[in-house]
């Protein structure tokens, strides 16, 4: 019997219910339009906030996987044989069916992930966004005709791939599901989704509600369990002709290979190790709060997080003062409290993993200008996961700090001297996720921009993300895009047709004929 809390157990409950289902065994994997239960090994969660059993479910391994894409390749059938807009009104109908489930969503997400509930109640809106918006695409994608130099009609079909297989991680579980699935569906793909072994169940919750509001039954399916089961059993199976990964280059490397080996392309979401670019005319109180906000929101749980914060020499003393001042002041806390800015890690392994990069800093001699350990002032239950807001000074370049991803609520401030050094130091980096440049003189705002190395700049501002502009990254941030329309050209392929219109009908005989 799962232990998840109460809270938990209130929201499932109440969306489960609508279904006749009550949270327990059979929750556990969406597939072909039913609540599946797993039949791999045990896997246990574990609180963040207390570090405590939440609930245990059974990994899905490959016979549920063979069933999801068998269901989603009929369902993918059903979908395409609707007219493009009758699919549009589907995923508008879909969009809708989220609403009056907002806040248990919300409340699920943030039970889970260990997330404020006030971040996770403005992802159920975004997620409820990416759905509406990229329905409005369904009819509005079209081929084109193309002049070529014969007596053909030449033109270009966008068709999708059919089945797309997607694998997400732990630190937005919802907003990453539909972030992919809807583009996936739009363009008339079947999904079959594996969320993070640590955050299943949004994604569940999230597919069931669409699916139910009339979209094909089989159509997104949600598989849960670990990387070497189920999601090797996902990237490896012949049935699927694109893989989406959003996660770690580690495991990002493994998932092309994976499709390299069938010759299936992927787009691969990976992390980053951003720059955040301070000019001594910047307007302070801004770049200090952004540069905050950068690094701390979501306890740095995040792709883009703002980790290197590069500051002109002349205000890099200020600058280091303000943060750790404002650092100090952060509200860490629960994650149910709504007063809470800042909750714990998602996981023990990643709370290590931080702590031990922190430690093998200050080794090679950084300092800590603040944070580095558990905040003072925690609620009593408050025994998971948790780490004080962290800024690190003394970091040279060589350090692992200042150039692996660490993943967590830690930044390390280093001073620059000329725009040439700020963009040299911010390029650094094996990635290439995003970066931001903080400055009154506009040229130079620009000139930076274009000179980083990174999928998403940001001027005198961070964060910002819409579904409707393109993002990924450069280098080891992955490559392939996702959102807007480039996200949406990811999930189809272009088909070219070629028309004789001559009444002498020609054969091409080379390329080099008339015809090639
Ligand atoms: P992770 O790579 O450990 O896991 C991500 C997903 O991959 C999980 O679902 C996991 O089960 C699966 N996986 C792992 N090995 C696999 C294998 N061999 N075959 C199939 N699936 C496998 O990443 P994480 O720790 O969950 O997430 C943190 C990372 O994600 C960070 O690097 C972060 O920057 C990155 N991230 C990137 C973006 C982006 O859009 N660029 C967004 C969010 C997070």
């Amino acid at each position: 019997m799962n232990s998840l809390n109460d809270k938990a157990v209130e929201c499932l409950t109440e969306l489960l219910t609508a279904r006749g289902m009550l949270p327990g065994i059979a929750l556990s994997n969406w597939i072909g339009g039913e609540l599946v239960a797993g039949q791999g090994e045990s896997i246990e969660l574990l609180d963040p906030v207390t570090g405590l059993p939440l609930m245990t479910y059974a990994d899905a391994g490959a016979a549920l996987v063979e069933r999801a894409v068998a269901a989603a390749t009929a369902a993918q059938q059903e979908w395409m044989a609707l007219t493009a807009s009758e699919r549009g009104r589907r995923m508008t109908t879909a969009a809708a069916a989220l609403q009056g489930h907002e806040e248990a969503l919300a409340q699920l997400e943030s039970v889970v992930a260990g997330k404020p509930i006030r971040d996770c109640r403005g992802e159920v809106i975004k997620v409820r966004e990416m759905i509406e918006y990229y329905a409005g695409w369904c009819d509005k994608q079209h081929g084109e005709v193309i002049p070529v130099p014969t007596s053909h009609l030449n033109y270009v079909r966008h068709v999708p791939y059919g089945v797309v297989g997607q694998i997400t991680p732990w630190n937005a579980p919802m907003f990453t599901c539909a972030w992919q699935l809807a583009p996936a569906i739009a363009a008339g793909n079947g999904v079959v989704l594996k969320p993070s072994e640590l955050t299943p169940f949004s994604s569940v919750v999230v597919a069931m509600l669409l699916e139910r509001s009339g979209l094909p039954q089989g159509l997104i399916n949600i598989v849960n369990g670990v990387g070497p089961t189920t999601g090797a059993a996902l990237t490896g199976h012949p049935g699927i002709s694109k893989l989406v990964f959003v996660g770690s280059p580690e495991s990002g490397r493994k998932i092309a290979q994976a499709g390299a080996e069938r010759l299936v392309p992927s787009v691969l979401e990976l992390g980053g190790k951003s720059a955040n670019i301070v000019f001594g005319d910047a307007r302070l109180d801004d770049a200090v709060a952004g540069a905050q906000a950068a690094i701390f929101a979501a306890a740095g749980q995040s792709c883009v997080a703002g980790s290197r914060l590069l500051v002109q020499r002349e205000i890099f003393d200020e600058v280091c003062e303000r943060l750790a001042r404002t650092a100090g002041s952060i509200a860490v806390g629960l994650p149910s409290d709504t007063a809470t800015q800042m909750g714990p890690v998602q996981n023990s392994r990643q709370h290590r993993h931080i702590l031990s990069m922190i430690e093998a800093a200050k080794l090679q001699g950084a300092r800590v200008l603040c944070g580095g350990h558990r905040p003072e002032t925690l609620p009593a239950e408050a025994r998971g996961y948790f780490l004080a807001p962290t800024v690190l000074v003394d970091v040279t370049e060589d350090m692992a700090i200042a150039r692996e991803e660490v993943f967590g609520p830690v930044v390390v401030v280093m001073p620059f001297t000329t725009e040439e050094d700020a963009v040299r130091l911010a390029n650094a980096t094996r990635f290439g996720l995003a970066g931001a440049v903080w400055t009154q003189d506009p040229a130079r705002a620009h000139r930076v921009a274009a000179r980083l190395r990174a999928g998403t700049v940001w001027i005198n501002s961070y964060k910002a993300i819409n579904v409707m502009s393109p993002f990924g990254g450069f280098g080891d941030s992955g490559f392939g895009r996702s959102s807007g329309v480039e996200g949406l050209k990811e999930y189809t392929v272009a088909q070219s047709v070629w028309v004789e219109t001559s009444p002498t009908a020609s054969v091409a005989t080379g390329y080099g004929s008339g015809v090639g």
